[in-house]
This record gives structure tokens, C-alpha cells and sequence, in this order.
């Protein structure tokens, strides 16, 4: 096995008459390999992206090939998540949770433009523009609807991207894993983010000490007409 295009060499001395049977490896190297060779995603779409995703499993594209044909209906049992498809305030903290679901190591994969930033429903009040507000995504796949060929694509710089990781510097495995449990958003007039409570909280009395200041401001002088 070769470390890109460098060969693996081994410190101890292999006689020559066995070096043909012998495979020098890595830990990574296992690691990798057996990880992106098996990713199951997970068996849940949101709009018409999910469509193109489903005939990507089909015999026609038969993303079996690639050791992704295992569509799991359980996250627990998920490695991959493909977002596909518009990402509505309403389902994020459905489709939080299932992410905080599934196990590590988990990757995510946003499908097409309304999950890369909204698509066309963009300036939508009901949309979030963009599902990486929320979750880490490691690949995006571009298109309206993407075709299957580019998820498939999408697929391989996923295991491209695997092929990279080092099992010492993963984020999982860690104290402080900065991909360990995402709050589940809340959904009020608009989407809230539990991770920026502060600023929000902050920005929140910013304002309202803007507002007490001009309401003493208009007390103190009539003609003043406070700014709305
Ligand atoms: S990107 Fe296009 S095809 Fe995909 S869900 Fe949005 S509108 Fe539908």
C-alpha cells in the first residue's frame, strides 16, 4: 500500500524470497479504508433533491458500488447524512437531532442549493439559508437538483476527504470534540440557535437600553418623534 504517492516502508528487514506476500499498511491507512468503503447514509430527504438521491440508489447509478447502497432508516446505524433538499425552520430540530443521533465518526453531506444557502426560497421567512449554520458539513454538491452523477461525486470527495483523516487528529475521540452534541434550535418568531444565547442575550438588552434611552428622551422633550 502507498501513502499518497510516497511507498509505506517497514522497519524491520523482510527477506526477500517473502517480500511478495507481505502487505505493509498503516493504522490510518485500515482506518480509512474500511470507513470509506462502508458509509451508510442515512434513509431521510426533505424536497425534491431527496428524488434524484433515491434513483442514485437505484440499479442505474447503484451506489452499491461504492459500499453506500445500505440506506439505514435508524441514525444510530448512519455515517453519512445527506441533506437533500430545502431545510425549512420547521424540520431543523428534527434534522438536529438526528444528526446528534447518529454515532461518530459522522459526516454530512449538503445536497443542492437549498441545502448549501437556501436555493431558491432563499429570502423565504420559513427557510434556513444554508444547513451549515447549524451542522458541520464536510461536502457540498452544487445543482437544482443535483444529478446523480454529481452526488456520486459528491460521495467520492467524501472518501477523498477520509483518505486524509489521521486517527490522531480526528475531532472525534476527543475531551472537547468540537462536533459532540449540537443544542437542538428553538423555534420561536424565528429560528433561535442555542449555541449564540450569549450574543443574542446581549444584542437583546443592547436594544432594549436603545429603547429606554429615546423613550426618556422623547419624555423629556415632546417634539423629538422617536425613530421606528
Ligand atoms: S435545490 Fe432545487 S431541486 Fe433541490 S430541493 Fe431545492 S428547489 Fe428542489
Amino acid at each position: 500500500m502507498t501513502n499518497g504517492d510516497e511507498p509505506l516502508k517497514s522497519d524491520v528487514e523482510i527477506p526477500e524470497d517473502v517480500s511478495d506476500n507481505i502487505f505493509i499498511t498503516s493504522l490510518d491507512k485500515i482506518y480509512n479504508w474500511s470507513r470509506r468503503n462502508s458509509l451508510w447514509p442515512m434513509g431521510f430527504g426533505l424536497a425534491c433533491c431527496a428524488i434524484e438521491m433515491i434513483c442514485t440508489a437505484a440499479s442505474r447509478y447503484d451506489l452499491a458500488r461504492f459500499g453506500m447502497e445500505v440506506f439505514r432508516a435508524s441514525p444510530r446505524q448512519a455515517d453519512v447524512m445527506i441533506v437533500s433538499g430545502t431545510v425549512t425552520k420547521k424540520m431543523i430540530p428534527t434534522i438536529v437531532r438526528l444528526y446528534n443521533q447518529m454515532p461518530e465518526p459522522r459526516y454530512v453531506l449538503s445536497m443542492g442549493a437549498c441545502a448549501n444557502g437556501g436555493g431558491p426560497f432563499k429570502e423565504g421567512y420559513n427557510v434556513l439559508d444554508g444547513v451549515d449554520k447549524l451542522l458541520p458539513v464536510d461536502v457540498y454538491v452544487p445543482g437544482c437538483p443535483p444529478t446523480p452523477q454529481a452526488l456520486i461525486f459528491g460521495l467520492i470527495t467524501l472518501q477523498e476527504k477520509i483518505d486524509q483523516q489521521s486517527i490522531l487528529k480526528v475531532p472525534w475521540y476527543r475531551k472537547n470534540d468540537p462536533t459532540d452534541f449540537v443544542p437542538i434550535p428553538v423555534l420561536g418568531p424565528d429560528l433561535l440557535d442555542l449555541r449564540q444565547i450569549d450574543l443574542i442575550r446581549e444584542n437583546a438588552q443592547k436594544q432594549e437600553s436603545e429603547e429606554l434611552a429615546e423613550k426618556e428622551l422623547t419624555e423629556q422633550d415632546p417634539t423629538l418623534t422617536p425613530n421606528t
